[in-house]
């Protein structure tokens, strides 16, 4: 199944898109698709609906984030191979975690806006892992069965924020617009493996990253275990698992950030596409 929220910003209604693709309205059936929709008995419900019968909504309408009401997300660093190589940095001995805040959820083909003083604004294309029950010390054996679905997330960063104005890296993650989730949640049954998903990124049709979640460090059902010893992971929230080689701040000889007026098109097989268009903040 493929969830998704559609509407102004903010006012977003719950859909899915059909076998034919087409969009179709949920908001008779669910509240959102957010917190106790995404149970899995929820969604083994909503599976059991003839979506020919739902309302139709027009292709032309904006795309949210495929998640509402997210209470945290939870990015993990570093956690590709060939991603710690072009930084420089070691392949971490246990998985480097920080916050992105969700005020930095924007939908999948919003504007991304770069920060008034930001001189570094970078993309990191990513696999994000939806949590559909509530998780705590839980086992890498069971892990996904707390896991509703998978979505596309750029990992949107500022590097001069994140690595040379001190302190933690949350800083030059969570500006706003720096958190396109989406199109949509694609339920776990649909995915199959997620170590075996290719994803890429292009700015301005030129692609400067193509990876697979076969090179991550820590897999999904090792991180989900993983944090889980921390604190709980609760319906909605989000752990995003790192990106690929091919990040701006790697590009040789000189690094390259995004400037206004550029496109991102990036993807996650299975997941669908991202289209953005980079914007200077007013
Ligand atoms: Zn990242």
């Amino acid at each position: 199944m493929k969830l998704l929220r559609v509407g102004p910003n903010g006012e977003e209604k719950p859909a899915l898109l059909d076998k034919n693709g087409v969009i179709r309205d949920l908001s008779g059936v669910i509240k959102d698709v957010a917190g106790d929709s995404l149970h899995p008995d929820s969604l083994a419900k909503l599976a059991q609906i003839d979506a020919s019968q739902l309302p139709e909504v027009p292709s032309s309408v904006r795309i949210g984030p495929c998640v509402g009401g997210v209470g945290k997300i939870i990015c993990i660093g570093l956690n590709y191979t060939d991603h710690a190589e072009e930084t420089g940095s070691r392949v971490p001995r246990e998985p480097i975690i920080f916050a992105k805040a969700t005020s930095a959820i924007c939908g999948p083909n919003d504007n991304v806006v770069i920060p008034r003083s930001s001189t570094k604004t970078d993309w990191e294309v990513e696999l994000a892992v939806v949590i559909g029950k509530t998780a705590k010390y839980v086992s890498e054996e069971d892990a996904l069965d707390y896991v509703a679905g998978y979505c596309v997330l750029n990992d949107v960063s500022e590097r001069a924020f994140q690595l040379e104005r001190k302190g933690q890296w949350s800083k030059g993650k969570s500006c706003d617009t720096f958190g396109p989730m989406g199109p949509w949640l694609v339920t776990k049954d649909e995915v199959g493996d997620p170590q075996q998903l290719d994803l890429w990124l292009e700015v301005d049709g030129h692609r400067y990253q193509n990876g697979t979640t076969n090179n991550m460090v820590y897999g999904v059902a090792f991180l989900v275990s993983y944090l889980s010893q921390f604190c709980s992971l609760q319906p909605g929230d989000v752990i995003s698992t790192g990106t690929p080689a091919g990040v701006g701040m790697g590009v040789k000889p000189e690094p390259v950030f995004l400037q206004p007026g550029q496109t991102m098109r990036l993807g996650v097989d299975k997941l669908g596409e991202q289209n953005q268009t980079v914007v200077a903040d007013s």
